[in-house]
């Protein structure tokens, strides 16, 4: 590793706040499973700070062992929310992998997969809509449309792994029909008030009606909902990746997309975590706010639970928090108060909703063993909370429990809070 001035300024910096008092251990999934402490932040920040120190051969002999304790990380954040010195240890981890691709290049995977992203090249739509077309042949149904399963041996897929459904037409296809949500031409006088929508890539092209149910609960409310064509991918899973220079350009498309915006459309809303935990990390235009959607919905409570009138759903509902909303957002009351809203008794906690489930972006393909371990304490979990759905508003998230329920064949539907409540508000009965 260079001793570079990012280097210098970030990790240096941070690593001299660690008083190595070991309270991100108790909370580290990586560590819980591995039993290593150069797995956790701790371990990682010594690694790190030795390194730093150390030149020529001694450096050599630490490489590979510090690679690996930097890639082994899911930034969940978790350790960051249990450190009384406020250590960023997900920076530097991200400047870390920053250097680490700089002197070797990206993962052949990765490379691959952020090329397609909308932003990049865009490929990843065309590449959804052909899986989709080979359906038939490359793919199996699950029960109930819980998922597909591969048919033919395929990279990066096992026969484990469950993918969402690959409809035949994106959120983007199916909004050609309803022009308002494209337009962004200024309301005449009198008419409702406009939101920007960010779907996110997974919303878009693997589950577009999450999409379609967030619009439909927006326009109930009494908002009309903009979704332009020209998002970009948000960057999370660039930047995590230590990609700055891809997570850059995506950034800066988005920021164009929303400078170029109607002055009356100040208010970005998402239902990802991820997205929104990374939009407003952006330098936002003056003006401009981003909110998760259960936020926007807690500012809606009373026109909300007007709509209701008193209806809930009369299934077991448990919730997991997902990491960028909870610990990168701090947001863990809004989706609360909403599934209590949906469910009033039938809401119940999971042991332990703050644990992370394993996703982690990219980490979950690249690390299918591992992020299985960690998968396997949520559905422990979720079993004893004998739950009936688990809500949660990462699609991430959402992907990975639906795996970890189909592999131990437990009869429990994943959900956005969004679906559950736009199927409550659809309903004629309570
Ligand atoms: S909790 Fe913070 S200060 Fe304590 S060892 Fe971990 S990183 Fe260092
Ligand atoms: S971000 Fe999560 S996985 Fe990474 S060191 Fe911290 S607790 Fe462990």
């Amino acid at each position: 590793m260079k001793n570079t001035s990012m280097t210098e300024t970030i990790i240096q910096q941070e690593l001299s706040k660690c008083v190595k008092c070991g309270s991100c251990m108790s909370v580290c999934p990586i560590y819980r499973q591995t039993g290593r402490e150069e797995m956790v932040a701790r371990g990682k920040l010594v690694l790190i700070k030795h390194l730093l120190e150390k030149d020529g051969s001694e450096q050599e002999k630490l490489s590979d062992f510090y690679r690996q304790a930097v890639d082994y990380c899911l930034l969940c954040h978790s350790c960051e929310e249990n450190c009384s010195k406020n250590v960023k240890i997900t920076e530097i981890i991200k400047a870390a992998r920053r250097e680490i691709i700089a002197e070797t290049g990206l993962h052949p995977v990765k490379k691959f997969l952020f090329a397609i992203l909308p932003g990049k090249s865009g490929r990843l739509k065309t590449l959804v809509k052909v899986g989709s077309w080979l359906r038939l042949l490359a793919w199996r149904s699950l029960p109930a449309g819980s998922g597909l399963r591969r048919r033919l041996p395929m990279p990066l897929i096992d026969d484990q792994t469950v993918i969402p459904n690959l409809p035949k037409k994106n959120l983007d296809d199916q909004l050609r029909k309803r022009p308002v949500c494209r337009q962004t031409r200024r309301p005449a006088p009198g008419k409702r008030p406009r939101l920007l929508y960010f779907p996110g890539c997974a919303t878009r092209y693997l589950t577009p009606e999450v999409g379609m149910q967030t619009i439909m609960v927006l326009e109930k409310l009494g908002f009309e909902t903009v979704v332009p064509e020209s998002w970009a991918c948000c960057g999370a899973v660039t930047e995590a990746a230590g990609d700055q220079k891809s997570a850059d350009q995506l950034q800066e498309k988005n920021l164009r997309v929303m400078a170029a915006a109607d002055d009356d459309l100040t208010l970005v809303v998402t239902g990802c975590a991820t997205c929104g935990h990374t939009l407003k990390s952006y330098p936002l235009p003056e003006g401009i706010k981003v909110m998760d959607i259960s936020e926007f919905l807690y500012e809606q409570r009373e026109k909300l639970s007007k709509l209701l009138q008193g209806k809930t759903i009369k299934k077991k509902i448990t919730y997991h928090d997902p990491c960028h909303l909870r610990k990168g957002q701090g947001i863990t009351a809004q989706p609360r108060w909403l599934l209590r809203l949906i469910a009033g008794d039938n809401f119940v906690e999971l042991r332990h909703p703050e644990r992370c489930c394993g996703s982690g972006g990219s980490f979950g393909v690249t690390h299918k063993s591992l992020s299985r371990q960690i998968l396997a304490e949520k559905i422990a979990d979720l079993k004893d909370s004998k739950a009936q759905i688990i809500a949660s508003g990462c699609p991430g998230c959402l992907i990975q429990i639906n795996e970890g329920i189909q592999n131990a064949d437990l009869n429990v539907t994943t959900d956005h809070p969004i679906t559950l409540l736009a199927q409550l508000l659809s309903s004629r009965e309570g």
